[in-house]
């Protein structure tokens, strides 16, 4: 039995658990290629427009899978993994948004609630409602999820030590533990904080390749899911009340860290078109980079955004921060 996992929204957070954890199942994942304007199109052409970029996309995803006539396609209701905060409400209407809006899912989806206590979401109780569906008993599920959260566990172990979540993934597949590296070095002359979800900063066609254009470059760039939960945290705690959204608190006590400790020369924050949290975010990282004075980039990337027109803002920005920085020095 084949079960599809879309390559998009969390995708590049879960799936070292989440594949190792269907694998281990005895089923045969399926994962959607990458994001291409054909899959985009189709995604745009079936949605309401009070959606976000990233979740058309995952719509194109979910396209993909049904043309590869999978079994099921996995789309779990993301609700929360910290106590009083919860994912964007599209995160937790995909499942509804998935079965009722798009043709061809209703027979196929494959769910389950993820409400947990922290970013682990390994707890085997979180997929019990696939043992019907499935045909699996208790201890299979405990097993596999057990397995694929030691997974899961070191995809975060290499990803913390300064790898791109893609990169730690890949290592994770290929069987590296960790223990064998050393943390990534930084030794270029312009860190740049890039802030964005997973989907948007790790999506090549989203983001128009940006890691890589800022690898050629020589710039170093460090994203918040290089850093420890907690930390996040103590620095998300300097709000007299955090915002309700997980995600979204990470990026922010991620720019917080960056700019109170001037680790970076400036941030480039990628958002997508009608995302409702980041217009919180966006000005609230705004204030803190003018009060640290280090400059703050936002690039809000649509479904008709051009390539030319981000190399040449990303490469305006650089070229001031470095004009800046040999002023400073
Ligand atoms: S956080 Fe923003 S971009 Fe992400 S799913 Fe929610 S609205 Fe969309």
């Amino acid at each position: 039995m084949q079960i599809g996992i879309p390559g998009a929204l969390l995708y590049q957070y879960y799936i070292s658990f989440w594949r190792p954890f269907f694998e281990e199942l005895g089923f045969q994942v399926v994962i959607s290629g990458n994001t291409n304007k054909e899959l985009v199109n189709r995604g745009v052409k079936v949605s309401v427009p009070e959606l976000c970029v990233p979740v058309k996309i995952f719509i194109g995803h979910v396209f993909e899978l049904l043309d590869k006539g999978v079994d099921f396609v996995f789309i779990p209701r993301m609700e929360a993994i910290r106590r009083g905060e919860f994912f964007c409400p599209k995160f937790m209407g995909l499942p509804a948004i998935m079965k009722y809006g798009v043709p061809g899912v209703k027979g196929k989806l494959l769910t389950c609630q993820i409400n947990a206590r922290s970013d682990d979401i390994s707890n085997y109780k979180h997929y019990l409602p696939l043992l019907d569906k499935l045909d699996l008993s208790i201890k299979e599920l405990k097993k596999a999820a057990a397995f694929s959260g030691e997974k899961w566990k070191r995809f975060r172990t290499i990803n913390k030590m300064g790898y791109m979540s893609c990169e730690a993934n890949k290592m994770v597949v290929e069987g590296v533990s960790g223990k064998e590296l050393l943390p990534k070095e930084n030794n270029n002359h312009i860190k740049l904080g890039l802030l964005g979800y997973v989907y948007n900063i790790y999506d090549d066609f989203v983001n128009m390749g940006i890691t890589g254009k800022l690898n050629q470059m020589g710039i170093d760039f460090i994203t918040f899911d290089m850093y420890e939960e907690e930390l996040l945290d103590q620095y998300v705690a300097q709000l007299s009340k955090p915002l309700f959204w997980t995600f979204t608190n990470k990026l922010l006590g991620a720019g917080y860290q960056m700019l109170q400790k001037k680790l970076v020369d400036g941030i480039i924050h990628i958002t997508a078109f009608g995302c409702g949290p980041d217009a919180f975010l966006g000005r609230l990282l705004e204030l803190e980079s003018d009060r640290a004075k280090i400059p703050y980039m936002l690039i809000r990337i649509d479904e008709h955004t051009g390539e030319n027109h981000l190399q040449t803002r990303v490469e305006a920005f650089i070229d001031m921060l470095k004009r800046r920085k040999s002023k400073i020095s």
